[in-house]
């Protein structure tokens, strides 16, 4: 099993358009900032957000959730990210729609699985150390057999190395003299090694060290000539989905049509049970040595209604697991049937699951406050536009939704360009506004114009 360096699988995408929200903009009182952290209005969802991140650091949220409650676009997503940063900047935030659970390929459970593992993180730290000295020895060390005809290999290499802390002697691996071989290292030259908790990484002579080590990277501290270095802690954060899809291994062959076939196949049907159950093992062992550390993160599930009744029971059991993410959950339903029953319930949620929540209202926004959103989005963007256009695109975010209207910002600025302008102006929106319709416009059209559409 190892634990590789793996790029994070977070869904990027779905977080692009809460890029400008940095926190909860919250005083140390509490009490919310009315534009602070990226965040306008919207002041005792934030305050009560607030006090549930207070809740969280106290351990007191484990096996309960948070529940949002609000009209679409009043920031329900935004809050959740919002919690997640005040938690801590490392603190994986997982982004996802019930109706997700509904795939032809996976069942319901394992997509809830997987995005409870995308949400919980792993810090690892490694002490890693650089040695710089000058070679006094460089003895290869024999096997006592030969291998088929070719001379005895190679089963150590001892190294001198003279530092300014007295001349070491270590024992390296026979890579390692592979290595120092191309680099043509002899006894007299000054050579880098490099260590990982103890173990040795890398070696090179001084002149290639720069490149081959990559010193301009920001970990690496300074090393003047001649002492032992030590660089700073690494500190690598994944999660557990990314340990489970970088230890996934495609099963079958390796000739070129099984390796088309994996490709085809999604890669989610490759994270087994047991390749879970195997990567816990891992985890845990690491974090009894003390090497890593969990991180709870946020797992925020949007349109809650759309989960059945196989997903809540899910749900309620893994809220139990000493592995739980912060589950945060939003819905804009009122009382609504519960998928896979016939029960109705608020929010469509059973009761069971219900007396768990922390619930938490979201309210529509004012026109002042959504043209502050807008000028903020506008801003983040690298978008100029003029005043009259930001009071006429708030007005179209009240008619229809604030979604709509941040939506408009982008195909606005594309239409001032194509007019030879910097600046989007009232005329771009209205150009683009015509042509785009908000959910609202396009349901009463078609309600306008049935007889036109086929039934
Ligand atoms: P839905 O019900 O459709 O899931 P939502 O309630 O999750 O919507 P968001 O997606 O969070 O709404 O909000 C829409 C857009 O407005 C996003 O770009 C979001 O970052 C921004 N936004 C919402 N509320 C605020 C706020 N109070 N301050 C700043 N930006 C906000």
């Amino acid at each position: 099993m190892k634990i590789e360096e793996v790029q994070s699988t977070t869904k990027k995408q779905r977080i692009a358009t809460h890029t400008h929200i940095k926190g909860l903009g919250l005083e140390a009182s509490g009490r919310a900032l009315p534009m602070s952290a990226g965040f306008v209005g919207q002041v005792d969802a934030r305050e009560a957000a607030g006090l549930v991140v207070d809740m969280i650091r106290q351990k007191k949220m484990a096996g309960r959730a948070l529940l949002f409650a609000g009209p679409p676009s009043t920031g329900k997503t935004a809050l959740a990210l919002g919690i997640s940063q005040e938690l801590g900047s490392k603190v994986p935030f997982c982004p996802m729609v019930g109706s997700e659970v509904y795939s032809s390929e996976v069942k319901k459970t394992e997509v809830l699985m997987e995005n409870f593992r995308r949400s919980i993180g792993l810090r690892i730290k490694e002490n890693k150390e650089v040695y710089e000295g000058e070679v006094t020895e460089l003895s290869p060390e024999e096997t006592g057999s030969t291998t088929g005809g070719y001379g005895k290999s190679i089963s150590h290499v001892i190294i001198g190395l003279k530092t300014v802390k007295g001349t070491k002697q270590l024992k390296l691996d026979p890579t390692i003299y592979d290595a120092l071989i191309k680099e043509k290292v002899a006894v007299g030259d000054v050579i880098y090694i490099e260590a990982n908790s103890g173990a040795v990484k890398r070696v090179g002579r001084s002149d290639a060290f720069a490149t081959e080590f990559d010193l301009e990277a920001e970990e690496y501290v300074p090393l003047p000539k001649g002492e032992v270095h030590k660089k700073k802690e690494i500190v690598q954060d994944v999660t557990l989905h990314d340990l489970d899809a970088a230890n996934a291994r495609p099963q079958g062959g390796q000739d070129i049509l099984s390796l088309m076939g994996q490709m085809m196949k999604p890669r989610k049907t490759e994270i087994t049970d047991k390749l879970r159950q195997e990567i816990n093992k891992v985890v845990n062992r690491y974090i009894d040595e003390g090497v890593a550390e969990l991180v709870p993160g946020v797992l925020f599930i949007d349109e809650v209604h759309m989960l059945d009744m196989e997903c809540f029971s899910y749900l309620n059991r893994a809220l139990e697991s000493s592995l739980s993410p912060i589950v945060i959950f939003a819905t804009n339903r009122g009382i609504c049937n519960v998928r896979g029953t016939d029960m109705n319930s608020p929010h469509g949620i059973p009761v069971d699951l219900l007396d768990r929540l922390v619930i938490v209202r979201t309210e529509t926004y004012g026109l002042t406050e959504m043209i502050q959103i807008l000028a903020i989005r506008a801003q983040v963007e690298e978008l100029v536009i003029d005043e009259e256009s930001l009071a006429y695109l708030g007005e179209i975010g009240q008619r229809a939704s604030l979604r709509h209207a941040v939506q408009l910002l982008s195909p606005a600025s594309i239409v001032s360009r194509t007019n030879g302008r910097e600046k989007i102006c009232k005329a771009d929106i209205e150009e683009v506004a015509a042509l785009y319709l908000d959910a609202k416009s396009s349901a009463r059209l078609l309600q306008e114009q049935q007889e036109r559409y086929i039934a």
